[in-house]
């Protein structure tokens, strides 16, 4: 009975990370319970909580903290950057080198030693300017 309760739960995690991996829409939690309830009836909203911050901490998963809204995840670990439309509120993947001199200059001011740095951009997508513009 352990093993096929660890069973399941292993298959929704494996699920999630899969459906975090095959987009690249920067879901919330709810997204991802709306995607699987279907496929695991008994699914709880809390039960998808637990199992992205697990796979947060495993560094499978990138929580990307919203400070108004909900948290966003990608399953893109790798280091890149954002720009976020403050009018429909949806995030791309910005595809511009890393600065790696922002974390020297951030390591001088701080006397921090720098694991990592986060940039996002904000604006208006171009599917709000074209709704914007009455087209
Ligand atoms: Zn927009
Ligand atoms: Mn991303």
């Amino acid at each position: 009975m352990k093993i096929r309760k660890r069973n399941r739960t292993s298959a929704q995690r494996e699920r999630i990370l899969e459906l975090l991996r095959s987009t690249d829409t920067h879901p919330t939690v709810d997204w991802i319970y709306a995607q699987l309830k279907n496929e695991f009836p008994k699914l709880s909203l809390g039960t998808v909580y637990r199992n992205v911050r697990i796979l947060v901490e495993q560094g499978l998963l990138q929580r990307l903290p919203s400070g108004s809204t909900f948290d966003r995840y990608d399953g893109n670990v790798a280091p890149h950057y954002h720009v976020i439309c403050n009018r429909c509120g949806r995030m791309f993947d910005l595809h511009i080198p890393l600065d790696s001199s922002l974390e020297e200059k951030a390591r001088q001011m701080s006397q921090f030693l720098i694991l990592g740095h986060r940039v996002e951009f904000y604006g208006i997508c171009t599917e709000c300017q074209s709704k914007q513009n009455g087209g």
